[in-house]
């Protein structure tokens, strides 16, 4: 594989500096490929591309051809279905079926806006006599997007297209460990004809790339996915030019099991939530509070499928792939080293032919866990699921509540008016009755409360978070 270039105003190019990155297979450890190393040199030519595109082609097109664009990227990002899939198999780890879900959902994004591009309203508000009041929803002109290495399409998909929508222009700063379908996506953009400038991709180190895009004085507003640490950080360079940031920085997702739930619907759910991505998800389910009458039992039916859980390389579609890198393995160990005072429920299964190289962590079931408890407490980021007891809605809410997160929650219940208090107690961005994800919908905003974060993505109200209001008060007496 050649050096992947930036996509700067159309073209593509070395970084400035000349650096590169090496492109690492966590199925593997093996190195396959190198990136551009970019820096504050080739971060400014970005803004300065999408400044330009801003006042001048994207700008001056009207929302109807914005939609056609965005339909044509969608279907080409579905015609190389295949090709995406197996790139971010290698590049992240993800085992096919989950690469291919990631596809599909950009795609649907890119639809979902199409559709959506041209119906971006304002208001018009009665007011005094002689006047005519009106308010129009305005890009804020050159957004970043600063992205994780977890789920590089599907964040694409919620706030890179969510803010072309919006009309803004792009510059994006992949996840130094994942970059390769951001800069397919790139190329995407250019075959369905996106204006040059409008979307620019600059890979490289967070302090490197990251931190001079964070705090460029030509860009008008952040759009941040990743830790806590950089999240503060981004905050500071962005109030440096009073800029507004969304920020999405994970979570300690809980999932509620009420002794009247319905176990086995709940089973699938939970273990799917804790375990997706090999447990790399803001939104992952990595709590389960389980009322005291079904405890056990429930916790009987977790082990039973955590221990037929089968890891290997994300190419052979197992139930989890690698995690993405050597200290995020070592992250999630040093987690179960510290925790030797609680049971290992049950373990999954590392095939017996996973490279030996590649960063491969079973899944585990830990339980009983105190609420207090570091893993009841800390985002993980792998596999680990904590199983914890409750007695009765009030501790069961107390327990959920009593972390520094609150992103997404699950509240299993046949009972519809515990189901609505629970889930207006809950402090979550999000709150699934008897589901956990509603199967991700582009539709359903999204965003946290608390440490975890704050701005909405997807659905309409992320054209709200990708814009500003302006009113006019017009005088004719
Ligand atoms: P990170 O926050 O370090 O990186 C996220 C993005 O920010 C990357 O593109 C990175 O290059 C960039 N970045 C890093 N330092 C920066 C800086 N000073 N200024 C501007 N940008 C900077 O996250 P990570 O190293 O990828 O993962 C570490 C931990 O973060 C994980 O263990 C996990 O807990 C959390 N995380 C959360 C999410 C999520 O979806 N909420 C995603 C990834 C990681």
């Amino acid at each position: 594989m050649q050096t992947q270039q930036l996509l700067i105003d159309g073209k593509w190019l070395d970084a400035h500096e000349g650096g590169t990155i090496p492109v690492i297979n966590p199925n593997t450890g093996q190195q396959y490929g190198t990136l551009a190393r970019g820096g504050s040199r080739d971060i400014d030519r970005a803004v300065t591309a999408a400044r330009a595109a801003f006042h001048g082609p994207w700008g001056n097109l009207p929302a109807l051809e914005k939609g056609r664009l965005l339909d044509r990227l969608g279907e080409l990002v579905l015609k190389h279905e295949d090709e995406l899939s197996h790139i971010e198999a290698n590049d992240v780890g993800k085992p096919l079926t989950q690469s291919r879900n990631d596809v599909r959902a950009l795609a649907r994004y890119c639809e979902f806006y199409a559709g959506a591009v041209d119906k971006v309203h304002g208001q018009t508000i009665p007011y005094q006599k002689g006047y005519t009041v009106l308010t129009l929803r305005e890009p804020f002109g050159v957004t970043a997007h600063i992205i994780p290495w977890n789920y590089p399409m599907q964040i694409i998909g919620r706030s890179v297209i969510g803010s072309l929508t919006a009309g803004n222009t792009i510059v994006i700063k992949p996840g130094e460990d994942a970059s390769l379908t951001t800069l397919f996506f790139g190329r995407l953009t250019l075959e369905a004809g996106f204006p040059e400038g409008v979307i620019n991709i600059v890979t490289g180190y967070g302090e490197e790339a990251g931190a001079p895009l964070a705090a460029h004085p030509g860009v008008n507003h952040v759009s941040f996915t990743g830790s806590s640490r950089v999240g503060s950080l981004i905050q500071k360079a962005a109030a440096g030019n009073t800029v507004p940031v969304t920020l999405e920085l994970g979570g300690k997702s809980p999932q509620l099991i009420f002794a009247d739930a319905d176990l086995d619907a709940a089973l699938p759910f939970v273990v799917n939530a804790a375990i997706q991505n090999a447990g790399q998800t803001c939104s992952a389910g990595s709590r389960v509070l389980v009322e005291s009458d079904v405890y056990d039992d429930f916790t009987r039916m977790l082990a039973a499928r955590f221990k037929q859980l089968i890891v290997g390389p994300a190419e052979g579609d197992y139930d989890t792939g690698p995690l993405i890198n050597p200290s995020q393995r070592a992250r999630v160990n040093d987690f179960l080293a510290k925790s030797t005072d609680l049971e290992i429920l049950a373990r999954g299964t590392i095939v017996d032919d996973a490279p030996a190289g590649g960063y491969y962590v079973s899944p585990v079931l830990m339980g009983e866990v105190p609420p207090s408890h570091r893993l009841a407490q800390e985002e993980i980021f792998g596999p680990v699921l904590s199983v914890i007891r409750f007695s009765g809605e009030a501790e069961a809410i107390e327990i959920a509540n009593g972390t520094h997160y609150g992103l997404v929650a699950g509240v299993w219940t046949k009972d519809g008016a515990r189901q609505l208090r629970v889930a207006r107690a809950l402090q979550s961005g999000q709150v699934f009755i008897n589901n956990y994800g509603a199967g991700g919908g582009v539709e359903l905003p999204f965003g946290g409360v608390k440490g975890s974060g704050y701005g909405r993505e997807k659905g309409l109200e992320a054209l709200n978070s990708f814009s500003t209001l302006k009113t006019i008060a017009i005088y004719h007496g």
